[in-house]
């Protein structure tokens, strides 16, 4: 018996006592008496790209503000003078010795990329090659700003910029500084796979060829799998305490995260594992006709962006994934259906409720959570609200919180809940993967279907997780052309045409991992990379 129940336990109790709890031995950092406490720390290393993968609130920042001396770690007691010379000691023998005693001695430079590339407007005042100057240690901004696709905003002011346009000039700025030691808090969000997988190789790059470590914290598990050499895994109770594990194989640390157990050190780190079923491809599904649409071309004007749209349907009750490179045309079809721009040529006859929550979350009110969700439904608070969005979506602990004050992933979960608490005719949700971590994909995915299963809804979904496009969707509807220029789109297709659709125009295969089921990115060339493409198999291979 776990010792909660006096009779034979009726719950799986034993699982639930089993969950992480505080470890015996001292932390590294304490912020304060019963504050956040942190133990264990990720070792940066020469030539290396090293992950860490857990949820938020875990103490990944503080760990990195240790590394980069903005913290003296205080072994536990807040009270204690800072001294380096005792934790030098504590990490005597360790991986860790070499790297503190330069960090005491001065000698690491270190250069960070924040999670949040919103809120760089806020900090900066100029241009994109302002910026880009300002921090070209190395002297190869000019490389960085065309290899990510930057020429074309470099005179444009920063507070003009897209966030996937700042997420790439972030990387860049970061890039460039001439640093031993490079932090990178996130580098997927509003990117597409294109711009991940270059991403992926500059870091990759930067840490071979110029002998630097590299430490990257990334939800997105495809772009992990290409990134990092080893991983470390980040567990506990956000906000009370993190363990941070010493490195596993990327391959491991990823597969035992989901699995819910840590193998070396004997941990249960969630009561189930998250699962990748290894679904058929949904054969394609036979409902209703929601909305049928017409061909149509926008152009924005003489030699602007130019749409194509190949006449097709919506059906009642599915969810249709969208996928494409940016600046492709998703969010000017979305707008062509809901109405709210004429196309040029061709004409839509019915016209969509859309309930629609956009690619950057503006929800910046001086308002608390509750109020605003209150003043979107009257259904605010019904058991049967709370059952079906409040619940999946974990919003119970933040509903006293101001909306000012939510981190990128509480503010993501109340934006999805806003879009399904409203009715309409079609739920429009663009990148909602965005700063969440993995966990909280899968609620919100889990959260998405059931909503359309249970409400006879239909729902579009644009993301660039190919993860969770995969566990959600019904069918696709792939987005080709060139961007910025001009897009192209024909009718959704069932699943398996549409993946192979989509990755044959990004020459990128996945396989399945054996133990999990999970999708994995092929390396190019390899030799199940080439058996799926002669076979034409990008995604389900068999
Ligand atoms: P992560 O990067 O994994 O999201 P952080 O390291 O930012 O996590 O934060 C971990 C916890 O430490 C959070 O609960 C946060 O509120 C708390 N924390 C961060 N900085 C301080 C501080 N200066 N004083 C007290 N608590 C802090
Ligand atoms: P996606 O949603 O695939 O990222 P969009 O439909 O937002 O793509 O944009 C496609 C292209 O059209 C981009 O190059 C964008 O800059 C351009 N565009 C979007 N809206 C306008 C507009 N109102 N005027 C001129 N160009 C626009």
């Amino acid at each position: 018996s776990c010792g909660i129940c006096v009779v034979k336990c009726p719950f799986d109790a034993l699982e639930i006592i089993n969950l992480p709890q505080e470890l015996d031995e001292e932390p590294v950092h304490r912020y304060g008496e019963n504050a956040f406490a942190l133990y264990g720390l990720p070792a940066p290393q020469d030539g290396k790209v090293t992950g860490i993968l857990g949820p938020n609130g875990i103490g990944k920042t503080t760990a990195v503000r240790i590394l980069a001396d903005e913290i003296t770690p205080n072994l536990g007691d807040p009270n204690a003078e800072p001294d380096w010379d005792a934790v030098i000691d504590e990490y005597r023998g360790t991986e860790l010795q070499n790297y503190l005693e330069e960090l005491q001695a001065d000698e690491v430079a270190v250069a960070r990329k924040p999670q949040y590339v919103d809120k760089i407007p806020n900090q900066f005042d100029g241009n994109t090659r302002q910026l880009l100057e300002s921090t070209d240690e190395r002297g190869v901004v000019d490389e960085l700003v065309d290899r990510l696709s930057i020429r074309p905003v470099v005179d444009q002011s920063i507070d003009t910029l897209s966030g996937g346009e700042l997420q790439r000039v972030a990387l860049a700025a970061t890039l460039a500084r001439d640093a031993d030691f490079y932090f990178l808090d996130e580098i997927t969000p509003y990117l597409d796979i294109g711009q991940r997988v270059t991403a992926a190789r500059l870091i990759r790059e930067l840490a071979e060829e110029g002998d630097r470590s590299m430490l990257v914290v990334e939800h997105d598990l495809a772009v992990l799998d290409l990134l990092a050499d080893s991983l470390n895994v980040a567990y506990g109770e956000p906000g009370a305490f993190g363990v941070i594990t010493p490195p596993k194989s990327t391959r491991q640390g990823v597969n035992q995260y989901l699995s819910g157990y840590l193998e070396n050190e004997n941990m249960r780190i969630r009561p189930e594992a998250i699962e990748f079923e290894r679904h058929a491809p949904r054969s394609s599904y036979q409902g209703e006709t929601l909305a049928s649409y017409p061909d149509l071309t926008m152009s924005y004007g003489e030699d602007e962006f130019t749409l194509d749209v190949e006449a097709g349907e919506i059906r009642e009750n599915e969810v249709l994934g969208v996928v494409g490179p940016n600046g492709i045309g998703k969010s000017t079809f979305a707008k062509l259906l809901a109405g709210r721009i004429e196309a040029t040529e061709g004409e839509m006859d019915t016209r969509l409720d859309i309930s629609y929550k956009p690619q950057y979350v503006d929800i910046d009110q001086p308002m608390r959570v509750d109020a605003f969700l209150a003043s979107i439904t009257d259904q605010f608070g019904s058991s049967y609200w709370e059952t079906e969005i409040a619940n999946p979506l974990q919003l119970g602990r933040i509903m006293e919180q101001n909306l000012t004050d939510l981190s990128g992933g509480e503010r993501q979960r109340v934006a999805i809940a806003a879009c399904l608490s409203k009715d309409a005719d079609l739920y429009l949700l663009d990148e909602p993967s965005a700063h969440l971590d993995v966990e909280q994909r899968v609620l919100a995915t889990r959260a998405i279907r059931r909503y359309t299963e249970n409400h006879d809804a239909t729902a579009m979904v644009i993301d660039h997780d190919i993860y969770m496009i995969d566990l959600l969707s019904d069918r696709l509807m792939v987005f080709d052309g060139e961007p910025a220029v001009r897009g192209e789109t024909s009718p959704p297709v069932g699943m398996r045409e549409g993946m192979n659709q989509f990755l044959s125009n990004l020459d990128i295969t996945f396989r399945r991992d054996q133990r999990t089921s999970r999708p994995r990115i092929n390396k190019p060339g390899s030799q199940l990379d080439r058996e799926q493409k002669n076979a034409g198999e990008y995604y389900y291979a068999p």
